[in-house]
């Protein structure tokens, strides 16, 4: 088996500095690809996550852009063509929460949700769709949540954004297929990062909830983004792979 089944392959990974993001950067690396390490503020984080690559021989840069800003989330993608030469692989993984029951949700906390984990997202998407349909080959692959496809009770706006990201995932596979672009999602269950680490006890509760009885890991779940991504994964897209211990079954 090639140990290295993506190299020559470019990936942008926004939300790279932490958590999901961070192992998945890291996994693509691993698997041969050069990697755009995107932050929003951990730029310290995320240079240790570039800075890793590296170590390893691989090939990374990181890119900053506060995602709630449109300009600059399209603009990620132009960077990071100019920086690695080109773009095969987007992982749409940067997200926040702004949990409130629906009757307290602020028009502010509405707006920055939807703006950062899914108005972001498609503009990322449009942006990588023009070299993508240009050299018959890409791949997105989107990090929603198991929140948008069954609804959470507090998160009507994140649920709301995640089931947005699945209708978009499901209608580009649609309009690129048949330029060989893939575009698939990924909806992780409680995986433990800083955004689950928030949770405090209801944590506790909402993992008795899970077939398996725990918490996924980052590298879980960038296992399953590191298989979309590969040459093995090319008749598959639309899909939702649920990451989530059978929380969704
Ligand atoms: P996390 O640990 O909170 O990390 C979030 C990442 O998103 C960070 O790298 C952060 O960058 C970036 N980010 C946040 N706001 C940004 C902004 N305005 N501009 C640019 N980057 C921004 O989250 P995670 O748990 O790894 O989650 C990753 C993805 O998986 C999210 O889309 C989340 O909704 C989804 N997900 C997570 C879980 C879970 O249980 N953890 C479950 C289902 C789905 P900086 O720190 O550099 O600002």
């Amino acid at each position: 088996m090639n140990p290295r089944p993506l190299d020559g392959k470019v990936a942008l990974v926004t939300g790279a500095s932490r958590g999901i993001g961070r192992a998945t950067a890291l996994a693509l690396a691993d698997a041969g690809a050069s990697v755009a390490v995107g932050f929003g503020s951990s730029a310290a984080a995320a240079d240790e996550v570039a800075a890793l690559i590296r170590d390893s021989g691989g090939k990374a840069v990181t890119l900053g852009a506060d995602l709630a800003d449109m300009t600059a989330a399209a603009g990620l993608v132009e960077r990071t063509t100019t920086e690695l030469g080109a773009i095969h692989i987007v992982v749409n993984n940067a997200g926040i929460t702004r949990d409130n029951l629906a009757v307290r949700i602020s028009d502010a906390d509405w707006d920055d949700v939807l703006a950062v984990d899914l108005g972001a997202a498609f503009r990322i998407c449009r942006a990588a769709l023009r070299p993508m349909l240009r050299q018959r080959d890409g791949r997105i692959i989107n990090i929603a949540s198991v929140a948008g496809v069954v609804g959470n009770p507090g998160q009507a706006n994140y649920s709301a954004a995640k089931a947005g990201l699945i209708g978009l995932t499901k209608a580009l596979c649609r309009e690129v297929g048949s330029r060989g672009i893939t575009v698939n999602a990924v909806a992780p269950g409680f995986i433990a990062t800083d955004m689950t680490s928030a949770l405090g006890d209801v944590l506790d509760s909402a993992v008795a909830a899970v077939p398996l009885r725990r918490l996924g890991s980052p590298e879980e779940v960038a296992a399953a983004v590191r298989f979309l991504a590969l040459p093995e994964a090319a008749y598959i897209t639309g899909h939702v792979l649920h990451v989530d211990g059978g929380l969704a079954a």
